[in-house]
This record gives C-alpha cells, sequence and structure tokens, in this order.
C-alpha cells in the first residue's frame, strides 16, 4: 500500500464552521480517489491521509493535486515507530527525492514532527540521528536555515511517516463548501478558468451552455464537453446542461437591430440560467465576463444584461489580464481544448460591430415582439443533461 498524505490550509479552519469544511474536504477527497484499488481516507488531527494499492501511487496523487482546500500532499513511506527503521526511510525518501531532481544535492535538512510524546527520543535527538544517517549514506551537507531537500518526520500515535516529495495542491477552499451556482460554459478560453477560479473558493457548479445546430456543429459541442470533463477533474463541475439556442437566436436576432444581438443573447442566456438555477438549488450564475474585453462587456451592457435575471451574477475574471487567463487556462489543463477552432453559438449572427452601450429601453423594445419568458422556459425544459 502507498500511503499520501495531505495538508489543508490553516486559514480556513478558524471558526466555528471547521467542521463542515473538514467534512466537505474529506468527501471531495474520498470522491477523488473512490475508485483506485483499496482507496482508503482517514483524517488523523490536522491531516487527510489517503492509503491506496501501490499501482494506483501515480494516478492518486494527480487526482490529490487537483481537490481545492488541499496545500500540498506528500507520498509518504510509513514505518514502525522505531529509531533505526524511520533512519532507513529517510535515506531511502532522500535518495529517490535526489534521484528524482540532482539539484536537491545541494543541502538538505530533517523536520521532525512527534505528537506521539510516547515515542522516546526527543525531536532534536530524531533529527540528529536521521541526519547522520542520511549524511552518511549520500553526502548531502545539511543545512538547517536554507535546505533545498527538506525530509519529513512524523510520529504520532497512529502511525509514523517520513517523507521527501512535497507538491503543491491547489489550495483554496473544498468545493461545495460556499453553495452552487450554474456556470455558463462556452467553448472559448475564458468561461472554463472562471468556473476553475469559483471551484476554488468553494463553489459546487453545474455548466449550461448554448448550441446552435446545425449552425454550429457536433465538434463545437463536443469540444464543450470535453471542457466540461476536464473542469470535472477538479470538481468544479458535476453536470453539464446542453441547451438548444438555434431558434430563439434567430428570433432574437430579428427582433432588434443587429448590433443589439449580442445583448439579446446574453439576457436570453441569463434568463434560462435563472430557470436552472431554481431547479438544481443555486445560489448564483458565474461567466468568464472580463471587463473591456470584448462589446458584450463594458459596464453598460455588463449591467444590461444582468437585469434581465434575478440571481446574483459572479465574474471571477473581471479584472484579469488575457495573459493571466491563459496562463492559468495551461495550467488547468483547459487551453488546449478551447484552442480548437469549433466556434460556439455566439460567434453566429453577430454584427461586425456590436453596441458597446446598448440602451436598455431599445433592447427591452426588441424583445417584446417575442415571449422571452416563454422563449427561456423552453430552451430550459428541453435541455439535454449529461452527468460527468
Ligand atoms: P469565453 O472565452 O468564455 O467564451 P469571451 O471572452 O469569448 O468568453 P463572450 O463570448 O462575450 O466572451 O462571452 C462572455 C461570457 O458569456 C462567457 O465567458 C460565458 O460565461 C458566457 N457565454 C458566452 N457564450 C456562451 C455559450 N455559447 N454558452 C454558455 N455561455 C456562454
Ligand atoms: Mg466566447
Amino acid at each position: 500500500m502507498t500511503t499520501i498524505l495531505c495538508r489543508y490550509g490553516e486559514l480556513f479552519l478558524k471558526g466555528g464552521n471547521r467542521h463542515i469544511f473538514l467534512r466537505a474536504l474529506a468527501n471531495n477527497v474520498r470522491a477523488a480517489v473512490r475508485d483506485l484499488p483499496e482507496a482508503k481516507v482517514s483524517l488523523p488531527h490536522g491531516r487527510v491521509v489517503v492509503a491506496v494499492a501501490d499501482q494506483a501511487r501515480a494516478e492518486a496523487c494527480s487526482r490529490l493535486e487537483r481537490v481545492f482546500g488541499l496545500v500540498s500532499i506528500s507520498p509518504v513511506a510509513s514505518v514502525a515507530a522505531d529509531i533505526d527503521a524511520i533512519c532507513a526511510a529517510a535515506v531511502v525518501e532522500a535518495q529517490a527525492a535526489v534521484e528524482r531532481d540532482p539539484d536537491l544535492r545541494r543541502s538538505f535538512k530533517i523536520e521532525p514532527h512527534r505528537s506521539n510524546k510516547q515515542f522516546p527520543l526527543q525531536s532534536h535527538e530524531i533529527a540528529c540521528r536521521a541526519g547522520d544517517a542520511v549524511s552518511e549514506a549520500t553526502g548531502i551537507p545539511v543545512d538547517v536555515h536554507n535546505p533545498a531537500l527538506r525530509v519529513g518526520i512524523e510520529i504520532s500515535t497512529q502511525a509514523t511517516h517520513v517523507f521527501a516529495e512535497r507538491r503543491p495542491a491547489p489550495g483554496g477552499l473544498p468545493a461545495g463548501v460556499s453553495g452552487r451556482a450554474i456556470l455558463l460554459l462556452s467553448g472559448g478560453i475564458d468561461s472554463p478558468v472562471a468556473g476553475w477560479l469559483a471551484a476554488k473558493r468553494g463553489l459546487a457548479q453545474e455548466a449550461l451552455t448554448f448550441h446552435s445546430p446545425p449552425f454550429t456543429g457536433e465538434k463545437a459541442k463536443d469540444k464543450v464537453i470535453a471542457l466540461a470533463r476536464q473542469l470535472n477533474r477538479w470538481q468544479a463541475v458535476s453536470t453539464l446542461w446542453i441547451a438548444g439556442f438555434t431558434e430563439t437566436q434567430k428570433r432574437l436576432r430579428a427582433a432588434g437591430r443587429p448590433e443589439l444581438a449580442v445583448v439579446l443573447y446574453r439576457r436570453m442566456m441569463v434568463r434560462v440560467a435563472d430557470l436552472l438555477c431554481e431547479r438544481a438549488h443555486c445560489g448564483a450564475i458565474v461567466t468568464g465576463d472580463n471587463l473591456g474585453q470584448v462589446a458584450s462587456q463594458t459596464l453598460t451592457n455588463m449591467r444590461n444584461i444582468e437585469v434581465a435575471g434575478r440571481h446574483l451574477i459572479l465574474r471571477p475574471l473581471l479584472t484579469y489580464d488575457k495573459v493571466e487567463i491563459t496562463a492559468l487556462a495551461r495550467r488547468i489543463g483547459t487551453y488546449d481544448i478551447s484552442a480548437l477552432p469549433f466556434e460556439d453559438c455566439c460567434s453566429l449572427f453577430v454584427p461586425a460591430h456590436p453596441a458597446t452601450a446598448a440602451r436598455l429601453s431599445d433592447v427591452e423594445r426588441a424583445e417584446a415582439t417575442l415571449d422571452v419568458a416563454k422563449e427561456a422556459a423552453d430552451i430550459a425544459e428541453q435541455a439535454e443533461r449529461i452527468v460527468l
């Protein structure tokens, strides 16, 4: 069996919500590893510990690196609470670490943590004994102030763990603790990143995408499904709603001046998202809006779009630069999917010069030519639901 020690941030654990956060984190960790062979999750004091069969070690680590609320993880050697066993494990772990990254050969330090006060040696003595063993076996010099390699030894009443590898996890809050939201997910670069950021602050989301066949093909749909699946690997979205938009989009396009089209489409998307919020018990809508990026994202138009709905609209990317968004998209694994050429429905029937400050009265006059509430209800009713 492989044991993986998972550390969570301390900040969110202050106050009375501690047990709620911890329970959510443990549930999310369980969900991440549930289907791996012999997976077991426990919560000794201050840590989440995952055990899996050895052959699932790499997969378990890569999944745990995507669990919000965890700040780092370490695959550990579990040994007997015995100083000779600890020293031997420290040598093995240090050797494995410098093999992975020869730069760590510069210097090392032993970092003991002894919460089992029955253990016969004090922390300082443990550090000396293990330090001697490691420097003798590897020749790496000790540097207690600025070590390249840190070898951790944790001795608790339940177990003794030795490790030299720490992989960063994303931090944030466990997905779900901040509530639920509908993510407006397009095939673009921005909205997947917005969904990831919202999940990082504890939102559980269902994604909603608008699709206009035959103008947008199967490949455009598959692209959004692939994006949703990638977000699901981060536990950021659980479900994807695919809403047919073709006929409504045509009617909206014909309802007013071409420059208003983008605002009319977006307002309809918000109405449909509103209905799904009610159906799926969500408290907010998340979008990839980015201030000033395109015509629909001016102050006036964002305001005119949000007043079509009743729910809070969250825009995690509002103030990001494109380079920052792109870097995040690469890091979370959505960039290459978003970069595929297939256009989503909003590049359809869009004029060369959409209004940057559509007048609300003009927009409402255009909408008055059709029954927007019924259009939204029909779209929501007929939306296809994919559980990811
Ligand atoms: P993105 O890269 O996320 O598509 P964008 O910069 O292209 O964003 P817009 O096309 O104006 O900007 O879309 C703004 C937001 O509206 C998107 O981030 C997304 O949240 C939502 N949206 C746009 N098109 C769709 C769609 N077809 N389905 C669902 N939501 C959409
Ligand atoms: Mg877009």
